[in-house]
């Protein structure tokens, strides 16, 4: 790789003098490290997005308690004034040098660049083995946090030994620094690995094993509302549903090519009846035999199959993260086959149809990127020139149209298509990606798909794969995070709940229940006979969006006491009038509650 030189960028915020300062700043980190541990040896330090880590191998068990000695020792030598100084190396000289320091892991690493330009990079009297991109001087490293520590494998892969990686984070101004920190604030009481269990939303269980999500019955009420009102609207737009296995004969993976391009994240064969099953980590297989099943006409397209697709994928225990990467999740899946004429038209459906699904959960904020090929290693991808051209044209043409600004990255598809990817923005300003739209000029050849045109002749189709809430588990995830666990209305698990202060109010509190609950919400009842206030309390912590306390005072007036989850109250409200202000705040999906 060429040696980058040091970055004089006139913006500290651009991407690149970021990152040269996050990585500079791993290396002080390493440093420091290095000074107060000794015996610990160095790998690699990259700037990830909005920080970067520090692999060490050390005879040290870093805790966060090692974290303040660490930052003040890295301020130290950062206060040293010394410049970044980038020095072209021999293979020979380089190894000599790893050599007499004992550092086997970066001699591991030179023999991977044996071939390439090599660069020391040194501040003081540190040295690391880099390719380059730092500020020009520790002065510029000050505001920097030590974040966290965890495993990792040496170039993550579980045979090699397990390291310990620092996690931090760094920022050209304090008030940056400060306002990061509050963000990770933010997001660490919105983890909905922890708002998850608590909520009774879901669970991951050891006896069954890690990344098998467990959906609880509120987080299974939730779902099934996101699946009820997804697949409601895809029909409405002209998708048909359908099912298909969730295990299937190998000789259909081999076909797919999926046994060849994406045997890393598939679990191993299953023998059944001396043939080789596998469980499905893709639909699309299963959507082109349904294609395949008829001979289809010009006057068949489009034709958009969808289905909620549970597909299971072998990712590495290290990259487990509660809902967010699993092994088994089910994707809102559709495959639209169409006439090359029709492309306009289904990118533009699809579109049409992420904006919505944003919409309704309440995102305002989203990025669009549209990846294509590299016009440069065209031999690296499936499809004729023309297909990619018309293709990415289709995917810019309708963003522009619509006025959605979109980053265009060239060389970042797939080897089989261009794609949209669409990022939304949550409540604390963090990104995530959700849907894709993607063009496949290989599966189509693979199995060899047809449609007989309006000239008689056969023509391949085209496919585009498409999912909205990528996968129902993720997104659920995000929109836990998101809500801070407070659903909106329409969405909440229980809807209403019903206090009472004596044992008197139980009856009525029944009655009420009963009429709710005709009227088509979600209520639950806590007639225990524990204080209002113990009451009042946990169904603020069950966020609950309205709560009905009932006492003597308004059974006798046959009125209700409301009280909104962020504690405003409202008195004297005739039941009838409550069913009709929920009714309809859950009817339009608001996401912040409508009454006042
Ligand atoms: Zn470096
Ligand atoms: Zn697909």
């Amino acid at each position: 790789m060429p040696a980058a030189d040091v970055v004089h960028s006139a913006d500290p915020n651009s991407p690149e003098a970021l990152d040269a300062l996050r990585h500079s700043t791993a290396h002080v980190m390493a440093q420091a490290v290095q000074e107060l541990f000794p015996g610990t040896k160095i790998t690699i330090g990259p700037a990830i997005e909005n920080g970067f880590y520090y692999d060490f191998d050390s005879p040290h068990r870093f805790t966060e308690e090692d974290f303040p000695k660490i930052e003040k020792r890295m301020l130290q030598i950062a206060e040293g004034n010394h410049d970044f100084v980038g020095r072209e190396v021999s293979y020979e000289e380089s190894k000599k040098y790893w050599a007499a320091r004992g550092e086997s892991y970066k001699l591991e690493l030179l023999e991977g660049f044996k071939d390439q330009k090599l660069t020391h990079y040194s501040h003081g009297t540190f040295t690391d083995l880099c390719r380059g991109g730092h500020t020009p001087n520790t002065r510029a490293i000050r505001h920097f946090k030590l974040l966290s520590v965890a495993g990792a494998y040496w170039r993550g892969d579980e045979k090699n030994p397990m390291l310990q990686r620092l996690y931090a984070t760094a920022w050209p101004t304090k008030p940056q620094l400060v306002e990061h920190l509050k963000q990770l604030e933010e997001a660490k009481k919105r983890d909905h690995r922890k708002l998850g269990p608590a909520l009774g939303l879901f669970s991951i269980q050891e006896l069954a094993g890690p990344g098998l999500i467990f959906w609880h019955p509120k987080g299974g009420r939730v779902r099934m509302i996101m699946e009820d009102w997804l697949k409601g609207e895809a029909l409405k737009r002209g998708y048909q549903m359908v099912f298909t296995p969730h295990i299937a004969n190998l000789d259909l993976w081999n076909t797919s090519g999926h046994t060849g391009f994406y045997r890393q994240n598939m679990f191993g064969a299953i023998e059944v009846e001396k043939a080789d099953y596998q469980l499905k980590p893709m639909n699309c297989p299963g959507h082109i035999l349904i294609y395949k099943s008829a001979l289809r006409s010009y006057k068949d397209l489009p034709l958009r199959l969808a289905e909620l697709g549970t597909v299971y994928r072998y990712e590495r225990s290290g990259v487990l993260h509660g809902l967010l990467r699993v092994r088994g999740f089910t994707q809102d899946d559709a495959h639209i086959f169409c006439t090359p004429d029709q492309i306009e038209a289904e990118v533009e459906g699809c579109v049409d149809f992420a904006l919505t699904v944003f919409k309704t959960y309440g995102f305002e904020k989203y990025a669009m990127e549209v990846s294509t090929w590299d016009p440069e290693k065209t031999g690296d991808y499936s499809g004729e020139a023309e297909e990619w051209e018309r293709a990415t044209k289709a995917l810019e043409g309708v963003l522009s149209r619509r006025g959605i600004p979109y980053k265009l990255i060239k060389g970042e598809a797939a080897f089989y298509g261009p794609k949209i990817d669409m990022k939304l923005i949550d409540a604390i300003g963090r990104p995530w990606q959700l849907s894709t739209v993607q063009f496949d000029f290989n599966l189509p050849k693979k199995f060899d798909l047809e449609f007989v045109g309006s000239d008689g002749a056969r023509h391949r189709p085209l496919m585009v794969h498409r999912a909205l809430y990528g996968s129902i588990e993720r997104f659920f995830g995000i929109l836990v995070e998101h809500y801070a666990g407070a659903f909106p209305l329409w969405l909440a698990p229980v809807q209403a709940k019903i206090l009472t202060i004596t044992e008197a109010e139980v009856p009525p509190a029944e009655a009420l229940k009963k009429t709710l609950e005709a009227a088509g919400l979600r209520v639950e009842l806590d007639a225990r006979s524990e204080r209002i206030q113990h009451k009042i309390r946990e169904a603020t912590l069950e966020k609950v969006p309205y709560m009905v306390v009932l006492g003597p005072k308004d059974v006798a007036a046959g009125t209700l006491a409301v009280r909104r989850r962020d504690g405003k109250q409202i008195f004297g409200v005739r039941p009838e009038d409550f069913v009709e202000r929920l009714s309809e705040e859950a009817a339009r999906k608001a996401t912040a509650p409508s009454w006042e």
